[in-house]
């Protein structure tokens, strides 16, 4: 939990999505309408959390390690260390990170995402996925939309419902991407686990969160158009591309990478 006087945008009276998960993860910038949601998740909340949170950490090194050294990752989440820049500039240390979330809280903790390696470049943008014009202008301060990006929406598209065009907006932002781009993309699914999902969306719900989860075959019209490297859109424990290989264990989370064509 975060002690002291709160930050005059941080709205401590209602539950937040990225201090959820920050609490899942045993983070410390949540507050006790968070903690609430959280101690009322099923345990396997934290699992899919820590899994989710590992799938990018490998997807991100490996995409790295194919050259790829330019980075827009919507909704980041409040930093836990590794960061992505961190992974990616292990690897490429001019590699260049440009975060966005729409949440104050994560804003208030930029400064651990600003740290960039010398050689290389990270920013924050304060935005909103639904939004992909304001984040796509600033983000062409930094990035250079002529070469290959890779766009990561990790754990990012349940929190939008179909109602706001999650897929429109996936595919608007992937069509400013030039070939051999990435998306990097994980999400809830709705038909795995169902009896944790239905205790998951009611609890959030209650926390005033609205979730979305997704059937696998909404999951993968997200990739309609791409091309998914192997093993393809599986859970997020089964995706690797490196040695040594997660243990393997259940999720219920998809994950994928696909190459834009
Ligand atoms: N990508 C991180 C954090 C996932 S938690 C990880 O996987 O580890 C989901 C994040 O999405 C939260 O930080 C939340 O604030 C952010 N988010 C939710 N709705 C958003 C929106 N409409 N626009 C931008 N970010 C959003």
């Amino acid at each position: 939990m975060t002690t002291g006087t709160p930050h005059p945008h941080i709205d401590t009276s209602k539950a937040h999505p990225a201090r959820v998960y920050d609490w899942l993860l045993g983070g410390k910038d949540n507050y006790p309408v968070d903690e609430e949601v959280g101690t009322r998740l099923p345990p396997e909340a934290a699992d899919a959390a820590r899994q989710n949170r590992a799938f990018m950490n490998r997807a991100v090194a490996w995409l790295a390690s194919q050259g790829i050294d330019q980075f827009l990752d919507i909704g980041t989440g409040i930093p836990t260390e590794p960061n992505l820049h961190q992974i990616v500039q292990k690897i490429t240390p001019t590699a260049k990170v440009v975060y966005t979330d729409n949440d104050p809280i994560v804003l208030r903790h930029a400064e651990a995402l600003l740290v960039s390696h010398p050689d290389g470049v990270t920013d924050y943008i304060e935005a909103d996925v639904r939004e992909p014009q304001v984040i796509l202008e600033r983000a062409r301060h930094i990035l250079d939309f002529e070469r290959p990006v890779a766009l990561s929406l990790i754990a990012l598209m349940h929190f939008i419902p179909d109602s706001q065009d999650a897929h429109g907006i996936v595919r608007g932002l992937v069509d400013t991407l030039p070939s051999g781009s990435y998306l990097v993309l994980s999400h809830a699914a709705s038909d795995l686990y169902e009896e944790q999902v239905r205790q998951v969306v009611a609890e959030y719900a209650k926390g005033g969160i609205e979730l979305g989860f997704r059937t696998r075959d909404e999951v993968a019209r997200f990739f309609d158009g791409l091309e998914l490297v192997e093993p393809g859109l599986v859970t997020a424990p089964h995706w690797f591309r490196t040695d040594p290989a997660p243990e393997p264990e259940g999720s219920g989370i998809y994950a994928g990478v696909a190459r834009v064509l």
